[in-house]
């Protein structure tokens, strides 16, 4: 089964929206024609709407970082889908390792926000991944199972199939320390034989999975050669043009 490749660019809590607007014109001169990938930016909420509009009529889609569950309602802080819809957002990050580190994301919070962003028609990305302790601890398997089994209770297999699933080792975000490709791999098809238990294999075969934790222009390449490896979901290397298309480029060459 062969699997479009996605590169998400995660911006966090980086550019205003004049400097969205400005790295989106930059960024789209560069990636036009690329169609054998898609390419996605997350910025900062304060941001969508001007990217939305410097992406308009180019191959380069938008995300948030977020979404609450409700549609709306005294929820200080948060947003609904309906908004992120509204302002043209197509992808929504879910349960980044930062969100459950800083923020109290749980299983069941990841789960009540995938369900809204299915409600309100946006594609999820759906973070998941264990932390070094964790990897130390031989405790890998069990931590994904844990948020697989939490994270997607409920999900129909008609959804799982569009499902994008970012593996992120924890210890491997912002550290400049990648999991090597054959590690990122093999935890990759882990991931996969656990949709497959729940599922069924062409579930399983149908989900991308990317992988995020210091993917660079010069490590793309070998990652995404890996078979369970359907691209990337970028946080330093998204944030300057060059960087973002080369690292596109070399994952897609
Ligand atoms: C991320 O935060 O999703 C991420 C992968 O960050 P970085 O690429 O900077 O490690």
């Amino acid at each position: 089964m062969s699997r479009k490749v996605i590169i998400a660019g995660n911006w966090k809590m980086n550019k205003t929206a004049s400097q969205g607007k400005a790295l989106v014109e930059e960024l789209k001169a560069k990636v036009a024609g690329i169609s054998n990938a898609d390419i996605v930016v997350c910025p900062p909420f304060t941001t969508l709407c001007a990217v939305v509009e410097a992406a308009k009529g180019s191959n380069v889609k938008v995300g948030s970082q977020n979404i609450h569950w409700a549609e709306s309602g005294a929820f200080t802080g948060e947003i609904s889908g309906a908004m992120l819809k509204e302002a043209g957002v197509e992808y929504v990050i879910i349960g980044h390792s930062e969100r459950r580190q800083y923020f109290g994301e749980t299983d069941e919070t990841v789960n009540k926000r995938l369900k809204a962003t299915l409600a309100a028609g946006l594609k999820p990305i759906v973070c998941i991944g264990e932390t070094l302790e964790e990897r130390e601890g031989n405790k890998t398997e069990t931590v994904l199972d844990t948020q697989i089994k939490g994270g997607f209770a409920g999900i129909a297999a008609s959804d799982m199939k569009n499902m994008i699933i970012a593996y992120e080792p924890v210890w491997a975000i912002g550290t400049g320390k990648t999991a090597t490709p054959a590690m990122a791999q093999e935890t990759h098809a882990y991931i996969r034989k656990v949709v497959a238990s729940l599922y069924d294999i062409e579930t399983a075969e149908a989900v991308r999975i990317q992988y995020g934790g210091s993917m660079k222009a010069d490590n793309s390449a070998e990652l995404t050669a890996q078979k369970d490896i359907d691209g990337g979901l970028i946080g330093g290397a998204s944030l300057k043009a060059d960087d973002f298309t080369n690292l596109i480029k070399n994952a897609i060459a």
